[in-house]
Order: C-alpha cells, then sequence, then structure tokens
C-alpha cells in the first residue's frame, strides 16, 4: 500500500484560502496542462500531477471544501469520488491504447509442479511429464484465416485499432482513444476465421515432455525449459516451461540442506561396549562404528553419504544420531544383573546429579536462548 503524505490543498494548488472558485479553476487548469502525463510522463511528476488532481477534487466541491477548511474528513477519507476518476480517465484514455495491437502476441510462461523422492533428487532423474499447453494451430499455422487467407483491414477504424473521442473536462476538451469494437484493437478483422482454432491461431493441446531433474534438486527449485509453454495469440512464441520441485518425504531420511539426518537406536549394553551397525543410506548398506562409551544423542557424521550440491557439486554427509535406549520391564534375572553390575561400579541406589551446562542439551538450550 502507497503511503501518501498529506499536504495542504491551496498550498498545492498555490492559491489563498481565500481563493474564489474560478481562481482555483484557474490555478488547476495551469498546473494541470504544465503537469499533464501527455506533456510530461515523468512518474515523479505524474504524482504530482494526481496531486494537484486531489487536492482540486477537494476545493472545486464548495461541501468537500467547506470540510476541509474545517479539518474535517472529507480531506483523504471520502477518497476519490467519481468526479476524480473521470478526470484521470480522461488523461490516461482508460489504457492509453496506441495504434493497433498485434494479432501475434508472446505466450505466457507455465508451471508444473513435480514430485521426486529423496534418492532421486540427490542423484538426478529424468521425467516424463504430461502438460496441457497452447500450441500453434496445426490447421492454419497461426494465421487464423481459413486456407492460407490474411485478415483485412478494419472498415470501422480503417486499420488504426482505436477509436477516438472529444471529452470535456476542466482543463478544457480532451482527445481519448480506446480499442475498437469491431476489430478488437487489432486494425484488422479475418473474414473466415479456421475453424480448428477460431481465429486464435492456437489451440490446446496436451504434450508429453521429457524433464531432466539434475542431482541435488529441492522443493522449490524450478527447472526452466525455454520456449516450451504456452504458444502466444496469432500461433507468437511460445513462454518458458517451469518445472517446480516438490520433495516427498522420506520414511527416516531427514534433509537440511546437504546433510542428512538419521536417528539410530541402540541398546544400553551396545552403547557402553561399543557396536558396528549396519545402515541403509541413500548409496545402500553402510556401517556406522558406535564407539564404547557413546551417549545418547552423540551424532556420528558419515563423510559424502548425504545429499549431492546442486550447483557445487560433491556431497554432504549423513549424520546418525544415537539414541541409547533404557531397557523397560526387567526379568527377576535381569534385574538382579544389573544391580550386581551397579555394584560392581559403586553406584547407590538414587545416584544422580545435577549436571553443569557445560555441554549436551543444557549447552544446546542455553545457546538458543543467548545466540
Ligand atoms: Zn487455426
Ligand atoms: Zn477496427
Amino acid at each position: 500500500m502507497k503511503v501518501h503524505k498529506l499536504s495542504d490543498h491551496y498550498q498545492t494548488l498555490g492559491v489563498s484560502r481565500e481563493a474564489s472558485a474560478d481562481e482555483i479553476k484557474k490555478a488547476y487548469r495551469k498546473l494541470a496542462r504544465e503537469l499533464h502525463p501527455d506533456v510530461n510522463p515523468d512518474p515523479a511528476v505524474q504524482d504530482k500531477f494526481k496531486e494537484i488532481t486531489a487536492a482540486y477534487e477537494v476545493l472545486s466541491d464548495s461541501q468537500k471544501r467547506q470540510s476541509y477548511d474545517m479539518g474535517g474528513s472529507a480531506f483523504g477519507g471520502g477518497g476519490f469520488g467519481g468526479g476524480f476518476s473521470d478526470i484521470m480517465d480522461a488523461f490516461f484514455g482508460g489504457g492509453g491504447s496506441r495504434g493497433p495491437r498485434p494479432r501475434m502476441r508472446a505466450g505466457q510462461d507455465s508451471l508444473i509442479r513435480v514430485q521426486v523422492d529423496l534418492h532421486e533428487a540427490c542423484f538426478g532423474t529424468e521425467r516424463e511429464i504430461t502438460v496441457e499447453s497452447a500450441v500453434v494451430c496445426p490447421k492454419c499455422t497461426g494465421s487464423g484465416c481459413i486456407d492460407g487467407g490474411q485478415p483485412s483491414t478494419c472498415a470501422v477504424c480503417r486499420g488504426r485499432g482505436e477509436s477516438q473521442q472529444v471529452v470535456r473536462s476542466v482543463i478544457g476538451q480532451v482527445m481519448t482513444s480506446r480499442p475498437c469494437n469491431a476489430c478488437g484493437g487489432y486494425g484488422s478483422v479475418i473474414q473466415n476465421p479456421c475453424r480448428e482454432c477460431a481465429g486464435e491461431g492456437r489451440v490446446r493441446s496436451r504434450q508429453n515432455i521429457q524433464v531432466k531433474i539434475p542431482a541435488g534438486v529441492e522443493t522449490g527449485n524450478r527447472i526452466q525449459l525455454s520456449g516450451r509453454g504456452e504458444v502466444g495469440h496469432g500461433g507468437g512464441p511460445a513462454g518458458d516451461l517451469y518445472v517446480e520441485i516438490v520433495e516427498i518425504d522420506h520414511d527416516y531420511l531427514i534433509r537440511e540442506g546437504d546433510t542428512l539426518h538419521m536417528s539410530l537406536s541402540v541398546s544400553m549394553s551396545a552403547a557402553a561396549i561399543g557396536t558396528t551397525v549396519t545402515v541403509e543410506s541413500l548409496d545402500g548398506p553402510v556401517e556406522v562404528n558406535v564407539k564404547a562409551g557413546t551417549q545418547s544423542g552423540t551424532p556420528i557424521a558419515i563423510k559424502g553419504k548425504g545429499m549431492t550440491r546442486l550447483r557445487h557439486g560433491g556431497r554432504g554427509d549423513l549424520v546418525v544420531h544415537v539414541e541409547v535406549q533404557t531397557p523397560t520391564k526387567l526379568s527377576r534375572e535381569e534385574e538382579e544383573l544389573l544391580k550386581k553390575f551397579a555394584d560392581l561400579r559403586g553406584e547407590k541406589s538414587g545416584d544422580a546429579h545435577v549436571k553443569n551446562p557445560d555441554g549436551g542439551i543444557f549447552s544446546k538450550i542455553k545457546g538458543a536462548f543467548t545466540k
């Protein structure tokens, strides 16, 4: 939303607060001629032009002017009523058409989303996609005319593509132009339109397109296929087709940029004694060495088994997060063994202590707040 600075309407028009309606009108006319968009298309000047027009809209209406003088809301609140937009229309010609518009126009870009799994995102893949798009009409090859004919000059506008009108406004008579109704602004008319495309020069069609998806893509990446978008009106050049990647979540691998994370559950005894576990990575089975005495939450990085880097090449890491499982539902014998184990280590029942926040989860939490 554009925020306008509130300025004094009298100052804007350069008149005194006691100025008569006639003086205000005269002042506005003078300024409007200087600042008219046709004379000076500079955006800053156009803004100024809108400002003086807004000022005039208030001051030329006795009721609004009175309310404005008393500091009322008609100043900004009421906004630009019919009078104002009529004036603007007169100046800008309701779209400002200039001459016939070309029958052939550039086509639109299209967008299609493609789902890929993590493996495909990592190593790249090829995909056949089906798109519904506009293609050059095969019957008239884009001309829109039957049997190789040609559009003929519009009899109403004589090829100009616009009809002109003189509108009276506060600054005098203003010439406005609008697209010719008879020819739609083209300046020419197709007498015998092609039956296939009804004169549009293009038809809708379903196409199969082979798309190469590079290694390392992620959700939101767009692959641009130049000239594979929609063909334009009159068989004009096609836009581009964008294929947007949507990555499907993996069962247990979580992506974070080039890094993959996974969680590995290890029994208490295995974590204490140490073990080697085989896990399924994107590259197939890899061995994870869980060292003796590994604590729960310890990350183990496996170099080069993460995601492919899209632009720079190479691979990120796979980080395995160890989760030590405390045994539950102990049998009598197991419980006895664990008690014996605790005795051997000199541990007492209720042996626990508050840890200094020098590492582990506490430092992480603390870090999150003090960052
Ligand atoms: Zn056709
Ligand atoms: Zn016409």
